[in-house]
């Protein structure tokens, strides 16, 4: 059954809430030992929600989402559930207070069945990058090959799942569109500021958005419609409501995004031929050829400032009192944190040293006032830009242990321009090539997601 049947049933009141939560705990469980989609399932938490539930729908309760599983990724939080962002550092960490975004879910009558596997703080493409005792996830169609990251346990579970389900992702750089083309589902990376980041656990402040990963484009603008919106509690939500036009009239490929494995290029052409949209050409020179350098100095700068907290003693683990602090709290993030954080807070700490601070972090904050005008020169012609996801088929672990450190870097040459200019975008399946999915991306100007689900209904029909 669908997302919106679903909702049409539990609302009749026919459906028993606590019966139709308790089957999807149990076949995500059942998933779970297979493919590593969650960090934690949270069945007390949501059959004791859902039979809440079952009672406030007699007394009439109308919430948009009523009775809907939801998983949310692990580092947004969700009060009682621990989130820990993947990390060892956070492990046991239990918020006192929901994610705005989670609340309105909440208050709409969505229940949180899990909080979802990812490569830890969200820094990696592939989800391989989990932290230290936490298990990475498989993609749902070659269990030897990754979701995509950072939010692979999000694609993976809404890929693979049999029930009406939605999950809550997040994105910095890619996070979402990625592991949503990876595993074959739609994941819309909103504009910055149309979701509140209360209650993330900061990736990068400038960078970071919650939005919907789910099988179709209609479950995602349906979880958008819910979860966006001002909030006071975010310093950077936006009181900008979102654009009504949803017409379609010229459509930007951009040409340097068809440099990518044949394979993904003939979907994607493909695709758009059978969208039948007005198309032109349009390059975007300094945000593709400019994008990766300057996303990974903003980044990691924001990271390694955000990570400071967790020194033993504000935030996370701690470990026995000795030594100085240096000394002290060296111990505590050199047995925490996972390999790449580490390498993230080295970057970034560099990047933002007196000295080098000119020449690497000002001077990349300079480059993304050239990306964003780019793009704003772009929406000046087309409503919607068209790319593919990500360059390449989901690879094999085994070939993502031999990539380089750029090169795995390189896997979000097409996702962090966007991310930068703060533009939504939305990946969805364009199809298969050797039996693995490859995903279609548009981008819209600020607060034009309306364009995105447009265009993302029309390539899902003529799929
Ligand atoms: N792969 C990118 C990174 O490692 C983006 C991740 C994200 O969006 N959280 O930073």
């Amino acid at each position: 059954m669908n997302v919106r049947g679903f909702l049409d049933e539990a609302k009749s009141g026919k459906v028993s809430i606590e019966e139709s939560t308790y089957r999807i705990l149990e076949e995500a469980e059942k998933i779970n030992k297979e493919y590593n989609y969650f960090n934690v399932i949270s069945k007390d938490y949501a059959l004791k929600s859902a039979k809440e539930l079952d009672k406030k729908l007699k007394k009439g309760f109308k919430g948009r989402l009523a009775g809907l599983p939801i998983s949310v990724k692990d580092s947004i939080c969700v009060r009682g559930v621990e989130s820990s962002a993947g990390s060892k550092i956070l492990k046991g960490y239990v918020p006192l207070f929901n994610a705005t975004a989670v609340q309105k879910a909440i208050d709409e009558g969505a229940i949180v069945i899990g909080k979802t596997s990812q490569d830890e703080f969200g820094f990696g493409g592939f989800s391989t990058n989990a932290g230290i005792g936490f298990k990475i996830p498989k993609n749902p169609f070659d269990k030897e090959r990754a979701t995509g990251g950072s939010s692979g346990g999000c694609a993976g579970f809404s890929s693979i799942t049999k029930f009406p389900h939605v999950s809550l992702g997040e994105s910095t750089g890619g996070s979402i569109v990625n592991p949503a083309a990876f595993c074959g589902v739609s994941g819309l990376s909103p504009t910055y500021g149309s979701v509140s980041r209360y209650g993330i656990i900061d990736y990068g402040n400038s960078l970071d958005k919650i939005g919907p990963i789910a099988k179709t484009v209609e479950d995602c603008e349906l979880m958008f419609d819910v979860i966006s919106g001002y909030d006071s509690k975010d310093s950077t939500s936006s009181k900008e409501g979102l654009h009504k036009d949803d017409k379609i009239k010229r459509v930007g490929i951009i040409k340097e995004s068809l440099n990518v494995d044949p394979e993904v290029k003939e979907v994607i052409e493909k695709t758009i031929n059978n969208l039948g949209f007005d198309y032109e050409y349009v390059s975007l020179p300094v945000s593709m050829n400019y994008g990766i350098q300057t996303y990974y100095i903003i980044a990691p700068s924001e990271a390694s400032t955000n990570l400071a907290k967790y020194c033993g003693m504000r935030y996370g683990a701690e470990e026995e009192l000795e030594g100085n602090f240096n000394e002290y709290f060296t111990k505590v993030r050199t047995n925490n944190f996972g390999k790449e954080v580490k390498r993230r807070i080295l970057i970034g700490t560099f990047a933002r040293m007196a000295g080098f601070r000119d020449a690497y972090y000002l001077k990349a904050l300079k480059v993304r006032t050239l990306i964003i005008e780019e793009y704003k020169k772009a929406f000046k012609k087309f409503d919607v830009l068209v790319s593919p996801t990500v360059p390449i088929l989901p690879p094999k672990f085994s070939e993502i242990n031999k990539l380089s450190i750029m090169q795995n870097y390189m896997i979000d040459v097409l996702t962090v321009s966007p991310n930068l200019a703060g533009l939504p975008h939305l990946s969805i399946n364009a199809g298969f090539s050797k039996k693995l999915p490859v995903g279609i991306m548009f981008t819209a100007n600020h607060f034009e997601e309306k364009k995105l689900f447009t265009a993302g209904k029309k390539a899902e029909s003529v799929r």
